[in-house]
């Protein structure tokens, strides 16, 4: 056997033009005059920045490592001049901080090994935008040997918390996209899941910036005076506090028996809260909480805030390994259709080839039926965009369980059903659609107190003679004008 001998070079550093060179690296230095261009670091090993102004350093790194240059975004940088303020965010997107120059040599082991990796990686291109971005996340915690994504408790995001290297390929106002995306490698078993906490987005913006009151329950106002409440108990009397209490000593006695209450407990207590509006005057005990979106001015009741769980994530085995063996584009199925439901398009298809068997055979017998939800829109408001899509499927289902297999249901848009109704006569056909819509107002009034769906609707024989498009076209308009 052969003996292996150890050989210890000096290697010489030189700095020139910003670029430092240790043995055969050379790294691109942002000083703190430079441009903040990511793209100048593309042609080195990796970059140091100064980062003595702190804000300035994470903007920067933020466009290094939010670039889809594979040349700039993998690299590894290291801070310098970094030391009174501990930034979590900035220490996350960094591989290191570097005391002086000189300290580059104990870094070169890391640039070396982040490099080795790098050249590991599978590199086909993503066809679509989720698949691009996470595939660059996994692809950083590859090179760093990383396997977590831990949220980080920031006010500067929108959603309230930050997932570093995730979070940068994002605008802020498109911060809940981070979930989506966390949401989306989840079910295809890339990360798995540690609960950490949970947020409420507000459910226009998806902001979780709220602010949250108090409200009077008949006018809203946020202006309410709680009051305790008093049962005296050799009476039984039970009122507001002020009632019992005297304006000038503050003793308190019963306004029913005149008698002084003394001691709480022995001959009153206090049951529980009331609250008095100071603007309508109403007194109520239970008040409504209301939540203020402080970016889009958005107003509703906290039921109605998108609750998400904010977890920290682990690469499974396929999330570790898909870094070098790429992301199946077959995994990407985003489903898009209300299940159980055709669209549109679909639907004027099937009912164009039903007239033509009509024709040829006058005995089958075809219906449809166009039922517009009229003010639906308000609860789509209140429950938000992710919720509409789920009670759109309700509406499916609830319309499928009053139908046979055989017949169709599609939504021409959110507010529109048509149904397709086969081999049964016209009164019955209406019957059938009379009991679907009186169980979707059920539905409705059963989920969301004090509302009322008003839908219309109107059922109609497929017209031999006329193409399905105009028969709908004068159905709807003649629900419109109802
Ligand atoms: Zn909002
Ligand atoms: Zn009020
Ligand atoms: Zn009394």
């Amino acid at each position: 056997m052969g003996k292996i001998t150890e050989y210890t070079v000096e290697k010489k550093t030189t700095f020139k033009d910003n670029v430092f060179t240790y043995g055969d690296y050379t790294l691109f230095y942002y000083d703190h005059d430079s441009p903040l261009n990511a793209e100048l670091m593309a042609a080195h090993d990796g970059a140091i920045i100064d980062a003595r102004d702190v804000q300035q350093a994470k903007i920067l790194i933020r466009r290094i490592r939010s670039s889809n240059n594979a040349e700039v975004f993998l690299k590894p940088v290291f801070l310098i001049n970094y030391k009174e303020h501990f930034d979590n965010i900035l220490t996350e997107l960094t591989d290191g901080t570097l005391l002086s120059f000189e300290q580059i040599s104990e870094k070169a082991n890391d640039i070396k090994a982040i490099k080795t990796l790098i050249s590991q990686l599978d590199k086909s291109e993503s066809k679509t935008f989720e698949v691009q971005v996470f595939k660059k996340v996994i692809d950083y915690l590859y090179t760093r040997e990383a396997r977590t994504l831990a949220p980080i408790p920031d006010p500067n995001s929108f959603i309230g918390f930050t997932y570093p290297v995730v979070s940068v390929n994002f605008e802020p106002f498109e911060e809940f996209m981070v979930l989506d995306i966390l949401d989306w490698a989840l079910t295809q078993d890339y990360i798995w899941p540690d609960y950490f906490d949970r947020i409420y987005l507000c459910n226009q913006c998806k902001s979780a910036h709220v602010s949250m009151r108090e409200t009077c329950p008949t006018c809203q106002s946020s202006q309410l005076k709680p009051e305790d409440l008093v049962h005296h108990f050799s009476c039984g009397y039970i009122g507001p506090i002020s009632d019992f209490k005297n304006k000038i000593d503050g003793t308190l006695s019963c306004p029913k028996c005149s008698k002084n209450l003394r001691h709480i407990g022995v001959d009153y207590d206090k049951p529980s809260l009331i609250n008095q509006c100071l603007d309508c005057n109403e007194v109520f005990q239970d008040y409504k909480v209301k939540a203020r979106c402080l970016h889009c001015k958005n107003d509703v009741e906290v039921q109605y805030l998108l609750a998400k769980d904010i977890n920290v994530y682990k690469l499974t085995k396929k999330g570790r390994n898909a870094a070098i063996a790429g992301i199946s584009e077959g995994d990407v199925e985003l489903e898009n259709s209300v299940l159980n439901t055709v669209n549109f398009k679909t639907f004027s298809t099937i009912l164009h080839y039903e007239r033509q068997r009509m024709k040829t055979n006058p005995v089958l017998k075809s219906c449809f039926a166009v039922i517009i939800l009229d003010n639906i829109h308000e609860i789509y408001k209140n429950v938000g965009k992710n919720n509409e899509k789920a009670l759109l499927v309700d509406i499916a289902q609830i319309m499928r369980d009053n139908i046979t297999p055989a017949d169709i249901i599609s939504f021409q848009n959110n507010t529109t059903i048509c149904i397709n109704i086969n081999d049964e006569e016209y009164a019955m056909a209406e019957q059938v659609i009379n009991k679907a819509v009186q169980k979707l107002k059920d539905l409705v009034s059963n989920n969301f107190e004090n509302f009322e769906l008003k839908a219309k609707y109107k059922v109609e024989g497929v017209k031999i003679d006329k193409q399905f498009e105009t028969q709908f076209r004068e159905i709807t308009k003649l629900l419109a004008e109802q």
